[in-house]
């Protein structure tokens, strides 16, 4: 059996470096003609994360949101405009059976760039379908996201079929329950170094299981273009939701889009549950939050003596960590987390 490496399990060795500044560090990323991200920071297409005033500020950061797709093509449509108000580019969330031709039609007569093909098993022959239809219909000047993927037959099934970047990880999300329903997943850093060897143009996109900045370094250093969060940015002001008030405490609902919570409230009734509903501490202004992240890779890039993403993935070096190692690596001060 093959072994697999988690976020965890693994750290980048400290390499000489000669940036002087953070400031010096590049993150961006071109993603299609019109959208090129400063941070390389996607927001996740979930009812929890990702409305108009996320996508709003993750542009103006330098990031990309992805408005979920909870909603009617109108309503979509409608948080797409809202989004290009006042951002400067967005993407938007479709499925690949229904309505999601019509739904699409919608989003890019608002000037969304960027169609994310949002399903949970994304190597599946509806997915080439749907790549299909989308090409013939919108031509090449629409980028399609797509996925999700686990390993690298898929990856690369997913760019042949049409897809512009590919979202790559299962069963990893903080609110994913698809490893325990269905016996099935690879753990994401594990995805990205086996999807790292496609020879395709694709985009990597990691997603799923990501912690804090240390974890997207990761993730860049083992292949990935972007990092896709949702946990991370979560209970946030720009984080669509109701603030639940519990014993003085301010929360938001932070939930798997495959959740039974979420399932009856968008479709009326539930299927397989594969996530859980959850609710997190409210945390301010996302700006902050992603200034933060920010700091933390510019930071992680320094350490390795990398200008900029693909210096980082050439240059940087894992090497597996013990038990032992694991507790030295998290804040032990008097046996605290
Ligand atoms: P997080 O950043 O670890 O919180 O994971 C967010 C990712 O989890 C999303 O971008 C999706 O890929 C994935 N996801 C969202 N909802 C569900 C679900 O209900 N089950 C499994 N995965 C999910």
């Amino acid at each position: 059996m093959n072994k697999t490496v988690s976020f965890g399990d693994v750290l980048l060795v400290p390499q000489y470096s000669e940036i002087f500044s953070r400031k010096e560090v590049d993150l961006s990323c071109k993603i299609t003609d019109g959208v090129t991200v400063k941070i390389p920071i996607v927001s996740s297409p979930m009812d929890t994360v990702t409305g108009s005033d996320m996508a709003i500020a993750m542009s103006q950061a330098g990031g990309l949101g992805i408005l979920h797709r909870y909603n009617t093509p109108s309503e979509q449509q409608k948080m797409a405009i809202e989004a290009l108000k006042k951002g400067k580019y967005v993407a938007a969330a479709i499925g690949v059976t229904g309505d999601y031709v019509e739904r699409s039609a919608l989003l890019i007569k608002a000037g969304v760039q960027i169609l994310c093909l949002d399903i949970a098993h994304g190597h599946h022959a509806l997915m080439r379908h749907a790549l299909s239809v989308l090409r013939n219909t919108f031509g090449n000047s629409v980028h399609l996201m797509a996925g999700n993927v686990a390993t690298l037959d898929g990856f690369n099934d997913l760019s042949d079929w049409g897809a512009d970047s590919i979202r790559v990880g299962i069963g990893g999300g903080s609110i994913c329950s698809t490893r325990i329903q269905t016996g099935h997943g690879v753990p994401t850093l594990q995805s990205i170094i086996d999807c790292s060897f496609s020879d395709r143009d694709a985009l990597l996109i990691a997603d799923g299981g990501i912690k804090n900045s240390g974890d997207i370094t990761k993730a860049l250093a083992a292949g990935a273009d972007l990092a896709m969060v949702g946990s991370l940015l979560a209970g946030t002001d720009q984080s669509p939701g109701e603030v639940i008030s519990r014993n003085g405490e301010k929360f938001k609902a932070y939930r798997g889009m495959a959740s039974k919570e979420a399932q009856i409230e968008w479709r009326g009734h539930f299927a397989s549950i594969e996530g859980v509903s959850s609710a997190v501490p409210c945390r301010g202004d996302v700006t902050s939050v992603l200034k933060e992240l920010e700091t933390g890779i510019r930071s992680g890039l320094s350490y390795t003596g990398a200008k900029n993403i693909s210096e980082l993935q050439s240059k940087s070096k894992f090497i597996e960590q013990t038990q032992a190692g694991q507790t030295e690596s998290s804040t032990h001060i008097n046996g605290q987390k």
